[in-house]
């Protein structure tokens, strides 16, 4: 497997000079286009399908989410091989498997995004909802 890393068109020193500092705390929206979905735009436009890890029970934004569709956003296919699996799914599979995962997930992080917006849970709370916290914000655009 070849991975291709994709990078934004500008960096995190540009985006300030040219957005403002802190972006993902003023305009958390422009922020992820310009750094998560830009750069995905780009990519996926080479290719007829992608394949993503998102699952029904990770959000209700999430909830109808099918094993095969097609994703109008990108213009292409999208699979979703786990859509049905549950997080106890996907753990049991981690374990059976000895799979490598980010040592954040033993921290009280669930759901892992980028630095600046992305806090511990506490107990009781949602999985998601360390992600964005203190806006309304619950998705970054990618998966829409
Ligand atoms: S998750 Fe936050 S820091 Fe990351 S791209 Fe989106 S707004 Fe910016």
């Amino acid at each position: 497997m070849d991975f291709v890393r994709v990078a934004p068109k500008i960096t995190p020193e540009e985006q300030a000079s040219q957005h403002g500092e802190q972006l993902w705390k003023s305009d958390p929206n422009a922020c992820c286009n310009i750094r998560k979905v830009e750069p995905l735009t780009r990519i996926l436009s080479q290719y007829d399908a992608w394949i993503t890890g998102i699952r029904r029970d990770q959000a209700p934004t999430r909830a109808n989410s099918k094993k095969v569709e097609y994703d109008a956003k990108f213009g292409l296919m999208k699979f979703n091989p786990i859509a049905h699996w549950t997080s106890e799914d996907v753990w049991d599979y981690i374990r059976v498997n000895n799979v490598v995962y980010n040592p954040l997930h033993d921290q009280n992080y669930p759901s892992i995004g980028c630095q600046y917006c992305t806090r511990q849970v506490m107990p009781g709370e949602d999985p998601r909802a360390g992600r964005w916290s203190g806006n309304d914000k619950t998705e970054c655009g990618l998966h829409k």
